[in-house]
């Protein structure tokens, strides 16, 4: 797929600021952030799109190298030769995190990538589905991993034990191969990696039998993560260090848990409230009544005072989602519906044609102005 022009992506001018750049890509980053846009493939797209613009153009020489060659710039640096640059949802997080728009959501800021040296393992995406009363309180949860470890027999290296890698005689070590080339523009520096070692500046001469070489194994590890209370679909924690290993001893990425929510068959989820539908019968919205409700922590005592129309809402306070990384929790919302039976016996027939005689029965004129209080309380 070809891609777009980055400052188009951003929608900011080839001159713009590295302010006016940071802003833009803010703004489409809190836009289509998976969170806000849950299950939207297109929206996760855009994310990772801007994210990658924005790595691009906030980076000074990445952003000179661009503006000269354009995305065929990017290509062909370091260990990943002969891929285009291109995001993943974990690179377009990444980026999102280190920009501290987050910094309040689970604390996180991330370091910037490691330079030099082997390359870093990548992040396992684990999606983790949580009930309502788990999200309510917070829950400590054991995840099952698939990942890549450090081989034991060589200790990453790659190599046989007893042997040695040896150092790139085409490079010198760097990994690095620098070509001068002359254009129209002047002279410039091409840098790619080393053909000979990969753009990693050593070569294997005897490679250990467990791991091919590769310097990692899979393995399988259960995880233990504390979920914080008050998450939501789409909000993911970073475990550090827990994803793949890199190959030849580079360091590990990380495992990225993220959060789907399950629907609950009494609760709808409004922010850190709960709202629930409680039907209730003539009589009880007449006269009053005290009922049993259940709520996210077990059943609990809820008063319908006499006269409460259909539609009221009652408020049991503290009754919700604690709030994320904060105190207090939210309330249970309770949406009263008075049943109006649709068959009733003689008995009641006879009642409610004595009923029927009575004025205090009736709405009353002003019912819409009562109606109307009912709902700002
Ligand atoms: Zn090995
Ligand atoms: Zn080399």
């Amino acid at each position: 797929m070809a891609k777009r022009d980055y400052y188009e992506v951003l929608g900011v001018a080839r001159d713009a600021s590295e302010e006016e750049v940071k802003k833009a890509y803010r703004k489409l980053a809190m836009q289509y952030h998976p969170d806000r846009n849950p299950g939207d493939h297109a929206a996760e797209e855009k994310f990772k799109e801007a994210a990658e613009a924005y790595e691009v153009l906030r980076d000074g020489d990445k952003r000179a190298r661009y503006d000269r060659f354009g995305h065929e710039a990017l290509r062909g640096s370091g260990y990943n030769a002969a891929r285009d640059f291109e995001f993943d949802l974990a690179d377009a997080l990444r980026t999102f995190m280190s920009e501290g728009i987050f910094s309040d959501f689970f604390g996180a800021t991330r370091a910037s990538r490691s330079s030099g040296g082997q390359p870093r393992g990548s992040d396992l995406q684990v999606r983790l589905k949580l009930t309502l009363e788990e999200i309510a309180t917070g829950v400590s949860k054991k995840l099952k991993i698939k990942h890549h470890v450090r081989c034991n027999t060589c200790g990453g290296s790659g190599s046989q034990p007893g042997s040695e890698a040896v150092r790139c005689s085409a490079c010198g070590g760097t990994g690095e191969r620098r070509q001068v080339s002359r254009s129209l523009f002047g002279q410039f520096i091409n840098v790619t990696a080393c053909p000979q070692c990969n753009g990693e500046g050593r070569i294997i001469r005897d490679v250990c039998r467990d791991c091919k070489g590769e310097g990692r194994r899979e393995a399988e590890k259960i995880l233990q993560v504390e979920i914080p209370a008050g998450v939501s679909t789409g909000n993911y924690l970073t475990i550090r260090g827990e994803g793949n290993a890199g190959p030849r001893g580079g360091p590990p990425g990380d495992v990225l848990v993220v959060i789907e929510e399950a629907e609950h068959e009494h609760f709808e989820r409004h922010g850190d409230d709960v709202l629930l539908e409680l039907p209730i019968s003539i009589t009880q919205a007449v006269l009053g009544d005290r009922v049993e409700v259940p709520t996210i922590e077990g059943q609990a005592m809820l008063e319908i005072s006499p006269g409460t129309q259909s539609g009221k809402i009652l408020r049991m306070r503290g009754k919700g989602i604690a709030h994320l990384n904060g105190y207090g929790r939210g309330d249970q919302l309770v949406r009263i519906y008075v049943w109006i039976p649709n068959k009733v016996g003689m008995k009641e027939k006879d009642l409610f044609q004595q009923l029927a005689r009575f004025d205090g029965v009736r709405p009353p004129q002003n019912w819409r102005s009562i109606l109307q209080k009912m709902k700002e309380n």
